[in-house]
């Protein structure tokens, strides 16, 4: 491919690793931004419990070292844990140089909430909206910054690395095909929840950035490695909407019951309701199992209507929103895919293994989480290794002088829709034999099903529309041979 710089760097991904990152990069840099979806579609966005940090009195980044390698059952990588905490605060308060505002006492401190594995409150919020919050705030920021182009209808479909300084990357947008060639490219793509069908993830979240990665050559990790959140809202009416009960508000007071109103976590871990987020949900799925129910109840009757709409207002609409009476009535819950711990191998500074390569956010895998990631560390993270990957390129790049008048290759128009998902038709199937609990029979089962679609969507024609079926393909059977080779969790 002839050499054809048209950015210093490409970022793939417009949630908080993608723009966090964007804005930490010297500004003499000419940095594209590419997202597949509109800019509020990101998991970020949806955020809610809040971003740890060991800013509390008597906190400690010790503390929080501890409860993320308990959290993690010692599987982390304790130089990535240590960069995480000792990092945090300096995130915090990078963030608020951008702008953000976190909730205060009204001595001025930081409000802190509490969640699961964590020995204390360390959690800074934006009311029940933390995500939001902060991404609203960045993107004014993005938008003031004149180095930095986005491009909200970019589906990527291909990265191709090289040695030689000049990365590209290929993307479809609604009508047509457009490479890009930069010096750094940085993977931000988020997690994969949306190849399951009970998840919190938003719309679009289904693995691409790991598919990219392996198809580019890249070392991927552990995608069998994928939290279950214990209370994705149950609609016992309808749809399910995927909509999240943040396990702040368990750290608020909120019992989980089972059918009969019994609580069931005092049997099962001495943290009960705010145990490791693992541990909640396998006990939830027992406890459907034996009670033949399809979720168990949130009971928040004891915080009240009242405290719950002033510290949970998005949660308390979403749930009036359903006819719930939260002084009176208890929530449906079961647990959804929510986050993937594993991911494409990068080192402390976000580079994978090709030098012109980096990943950032839930994409990546620096062992940070272990198997098991510790509640609101995952913001942080974002913050934490999208600032490194931000610093190493800097260091690194000196800005090409890019114009502004893009020579950006037109390549071929784009004639499919790209939200046609016929691999979707598997999420039902992973919920069953690729959740909680693995059923290695099944999966041994549907891998050689699945290696028959991969080959036969590889020999059809190109389309948007394949390469998306052919990325979520890719990444379950990656799934399933970790599980078949017993490397899951
Ligand atoms: C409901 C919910 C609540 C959460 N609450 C918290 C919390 O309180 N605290 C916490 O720490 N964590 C929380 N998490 C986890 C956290 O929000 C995510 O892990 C984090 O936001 C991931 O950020 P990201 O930038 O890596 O990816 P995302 O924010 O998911 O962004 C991914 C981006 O990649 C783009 N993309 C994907 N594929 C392609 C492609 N092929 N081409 C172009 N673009 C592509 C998407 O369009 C999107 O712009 C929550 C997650 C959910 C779902």
């Amino acid at each position: 491919m002839e050499k054809q710089l048209d950015y210093d760097v490409v970022i793939i991904g417009a949630g908080l690793a993608g723009v966090y990152t964007a804005l930490m990069l010297k500004p003499s840099l000419r940095i594209a931004i590419l997202s597949a979806g509109p800019i509020s579609k990101t998991n970020s966005y949806l955020a809610q419990g809040g971003i740890a940090a060991p800013v509390g009195v008597g906190d400690s980044p010790e503390w929080h070292f501890e409860d993320t390698m308990v959290c993690g059952h010692g599987y982390n990588s304790s130089r990535a844990v240590h960069k995480l905490t000792n990092e945090a605060t300096e995130a915090i308060l990078n963030l608020e140089a951008l702008g953000v505002v976190f909730d205060k006492n009204a001595d001025g401190s930081y409000f802190l909430g509490r969640e699961g594995a964590h020995r204390l409150e360390r959690i800074l919020r934006i009311g029940d909206y933390t995500g939001r919050g902060v991404m609203e705030t960045l993107w004014q920021r993005v938008l003031e910054r004149s180095n930095l182009s986005i491009m909200d209808d970019a589906y990527v479909t291909a990265i191709h690395p090289s040695y030689d300084g000049c990365q590209f990357v290929e993307f479809a947008t609604k009508d047509k095909m457009v490479r890009l060639g930069a010096q750094k490219v940085v993977i931000a793509t988020g997690g994969l929840g949306r190849l399951y069908a009970r998840t919190s993830n938003n719309e679009g979240i289904y693995g691409d950035g790991y598919a990219l990665a392996m198809k580019a050559g890249l070392g991927v990790a552990h995608l069998s490695w994928v939290q279950f959140h214990p209370t994705v809202f149950y609609n016992t009416q309808g749809m399910q909407e995927g909509f999240l009960i943040s396990e702040a508000v368990r750290g608020a007071g909120g019992l989980l019951k089972d059918s009969k109103g019994q609580r069931f976590m005092k049997d099962v871990h001495p943290m009960m309701e705010l145990a490791p987020r693992d541990i909640v949900s396998k006990a939830i799925l027992d406890v459907m199992k034996k009670c033949g129910s399809e979720h168990v109840w949130l009971d928040v009757t004891g915080i009240g209507s009242k405290q719950m709409h002033d510290h949970f207002p998005t949660i308390s609409a979403y749930c009036d929103s359903k006819g719930i009476n939260l002084d009176v009535d208890y929530i449906p819950v079961s647990p959804g895919a929510h986050y993937a711990m594993g991911g494409i191998v990068t080192d402390l500074n976000g580079m994978t293994s090709m030098p012109g390569i980096y990943a950032a956010g839930e994409c990546a895998y620096t062992g940070v989480h272990g198997k098991n990631r510790l509640a609101s560390n995952s913001l942080l993270e974002a913050l934490v290794f999208g600032g490194a990957v931000a610093r190493h390129i800097s260091e690194a790049v000196e800005a090409i002088g890019c114009d502004g008048n893009l020579s950006q290759t037109e390549m071929a128009p784009n004639e499919g829709a790209i939200d046609d998902l016929k691999a979707l038709n598997l999420a039902n199937w992973m919920d069953l034999h690729m959740g909680i609990v693995k059923d290695e029979a099944a999966i041994r089962g549907m891998v050689s099903v699945l290696e028959n679609s991969l080959a036969s969507i590889q020999n059809e024609a190109f389309s948007v529309t394949r390469r998306r079926e052919e990325n979520a393909l890719l990444v379950r059977l990656k799934m399933m041979k970790e599980v078949l080779a017993h490397d899951s969790i």
